[in-house]
């Protein structure tokens, strides 16, 4: 090189590896990149294995068309493509994302071994790369179809692999990601296995079928069949019913042509359907299929990229909306109760599950209160609210006389001169020197719950208390996963269980943790979308103590009497923050004496 020239153009190897930081990011990309190759060579049968979240192996077996000597090393080269022949046809495709790059950039990364064989040739080719470097290419005997095993992920790329998560976390994406092509190629068969045990098996047949294979037979019984065809969009796929419905993790699936997408503003359009069906704090579960003109799409053609964007997307969302609620319809399912109505209705969450437990376990305390530490009956009114300010005055002085003292200290004389009661079994009031506080009672405990369990999770591993009958719960093979990396913390905080393939039996649950409790609280915890991978120790901590503080906390409906109120609103105010629940909402508000003298002037 002269000393003139400084510009010089980038070898080949070199263009390949910054291609392949934006394609391959994880070891998923390589997954989803393989698995799509395979069903575009036509493969009815799709076989993947998984060594170390694919740190070690990723291998792809599919009983597609083959290629022939020439192609198998052609496919290699950056922009080798057998799919598109003009830069027209990248927005022609139904599929999108077609770029001719995938296999160039896998290579430069990783050691890849090749088989594949066309039916119509005798022989097979095997190859061996080593990084961009063809080590070693010969004739083999193989059966019809590729099979690419990629090894050593980023092994000249250390800075890449640092940066990946847990095995936990990278398998949980390898299996997102898998789920999100397997839910739209039912018609083709396919295996997931991880470090020599098979993780899903899924029979070629219809949408419906390979919904069920994958998230269960519960989910699979609870779908309404929804299918529209206008001129703009062809919708079909699944609605669920109500009972489908989460607060986290519900499944929420949206593909356009072929093609898992994220879309907030339709997610929006389908939850606007179950507007008064299901609580506004639920998510439906949805695995919806659109079928546009690509033309209509404003594809961003990152091949990675999971947002969309239609050209009418306006247009479609009242459609969609629609198109979800006379499917709700048509099964009977109509706004019947009100959730906007107090306290009443969210209720029982706290008597109902205990109702559920058919064996109480020992030690079991059917009026368990997690407020006040001791049996009481009188907590557990869940009576309409009662109307008329004096009568609910009176209520409660009546309660307080019947309540049995509690267990946490009351300082009265904080309270001294001051006045409390509760509203519509749901807000605290108390009347201060200089105006009147309202606090939402779920939302403070919630609070109260949440700092103390954070507290008592710095010291020692928490009491566990065996149960006698073990509670079982279903996990998917991503909450497995999870499971696995959490489980530590999970035993720190009392949690004991065993494992039977997907069948999670709890068998000791932490001391303080309400009976029947347990099962929720894994369950919520695990399909948490916030709850990603790779997440940090103290992450972890503050999301469980979040879980057991939802689940202790009382709620509305549950009565209080003046002593509890006091109790109560006394703790709040030892916390670190008692404006925001740990959730991010508004604990209290005040109405000041001022404001209330200028309303009245
Ligand atoms: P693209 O999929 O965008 O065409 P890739 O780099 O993923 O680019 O693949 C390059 C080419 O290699 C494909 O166009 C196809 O012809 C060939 N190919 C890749 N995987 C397979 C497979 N499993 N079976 C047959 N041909 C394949
Ligand atoms: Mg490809």
């Amino acid at each position: 090189m002269s000393a003139n020239q400084t510009i010089q153009l980038l070898p080949d190897h070199v263009i390949n590896q910054i291609a392949a930081g934006e394609v391959i990011q994880r070891p998923a990309s390589v997954v989803k990149e393989l698995v799509e190759n395979a069903i575009d060579a036509g493969a009815t049968q799709i076989d993947i294995v998984i060594k170390d979240a694919g740190r070690t192996l990723i291998q792809v077996t599919d009983n597609g068309k083959g290629m022939s000597p020439e192609d198998a090393v052609t496919a290699f080269e950056r922009h080798a493509t057998s799919k598109i022949r003009t830069a027209d046809d990248l927005y022609s495709l139904h599929t999108m994302g077609f770029r001719g790059e995938a296999l160039a950039s896998i290579v430069s990364i990783s050691y890849v071994d090749l088989r594949t064989r066309r039916r119509e040739d005798e022989l097979g080719t095997q190859l061996h790369w080593i990084g961009s470097q063809l080590e070693a290419n010969e004739p083999v005997a193989c059966s019809a179809g590729t099979t690419f095993a990629v090894k050593n992920l980023f092994f000249n790329v250390p800075a890449r692999r640092k940066f990946l998560k847990s095995n936990e976390a990278e398998f949980r994406a390898i299996l997102n990601c898998f789920q999100q092509i397997a839910l739209v190629y039912p018609e083709t068969a396919f295996s997931l296995t991880h470090n020599d045990s098979p993780v899903l098996q899924l029979p070629a047949g219809g949408r419906h079928q390979r919904i069920e294979a994958i998230f269960g037979h519960k989910t699979g019984s609870q779908l309404l069949n929804v299918d529209v065809d206008t001129q703009l969009i062809k919708i079909s796929g699944y609605v669920g019913l109500p009972a489908l419905a989460q607060k986290r993790g519900a499944h929420q699936y949206f593909f356009v042509n072929g093609r898992y997408i994220q879309h907030p503003y339709f997610n929006k359009a389908v939850t606007m359907a179950y507007e008064k069906i299901i609580p506004a704090d639920l998510r439906p579960a949805y695995f919806l299929y659109f079928e546009v003109d690509p033309a209509e799409l404003d594809v961003n053609i990152h091949p990675t990229k999971t947002e969309v964007k239609f050209a009418q997307e306006q247009s479609i969302f009242p459609m969609l909306t629609a198109a979800v609620r006379e499917t709700l319809g048509k099964a009977n399912v109509a706004p019947s109760i009100d959730f906007d109505r107090e306290g009443a209705l969210d209720i029982p969450a706290m008597p109902s599950a205990v109702e559920f437990v058919q064996t109480p376990p020992s030690g079991y305390n059917p009026h368990y209160n997690p407020f006040s530490g001791s049996a009481s009956t009188s907590s557990y009114q869940s009576k309409p609210a009662t109307e008329g300010w004096d009568k609910l005055f009176e209520d409660t002085s009546k309660r307080v006389e019947e309540a049995p003292s509690p267990t946490l200290a009351v300082t009265p004389e904080a309270h001294d001169g001051y006045h409390h009661w509760q509203y519509k079994l749901k807000y605290l009031m108390e009347a201060g020197e200089d105006g009147l506080l309202i606090i939402d009672q779920h939302r403070a405990h919630l609070r109260i719950e949440y700092e103390r369990l954070l507290r008592d999770g710095e010291g020692a591993p928490a009491a566990s208390q065996q149960l006698l009958f073990p509670e079982e719960v279903e996990l998917t093979a991503a909450q497995q996963s999870l499971l696995s990396e959490w489980s530590g913390e999970l035993q720190r905080i009392g949690f004991r269980w065993e494992t039977d393939g997907g069948t999670l039996r709890i068998t000791a649950t932490p001391a303080t943790l309400p009976a029947g409790h347990a099962q929720t609280l894994l369950q919520e915890t695990l399909q948490d979308p916030d709850t990603t991978p790779g997440m940090l120790q103290t992450e972890i901590r503050q999301r469980l103590a979040l879980s057991m503080a939802r689940q202790t906390a009382i709620r509305a409906g549950q009565a209080l009497n003046e002593t509890q109120i006091c109790d109560l609103i006394n703790r709040l105010y030892q916390c670190d923050d008692c404006q925001y629940s740990p959730e991010g909402g508004k604990i209290s508000f005040r109405i000041s004496d001022a404001f209330m003298e200028n309303e009245l002037k």
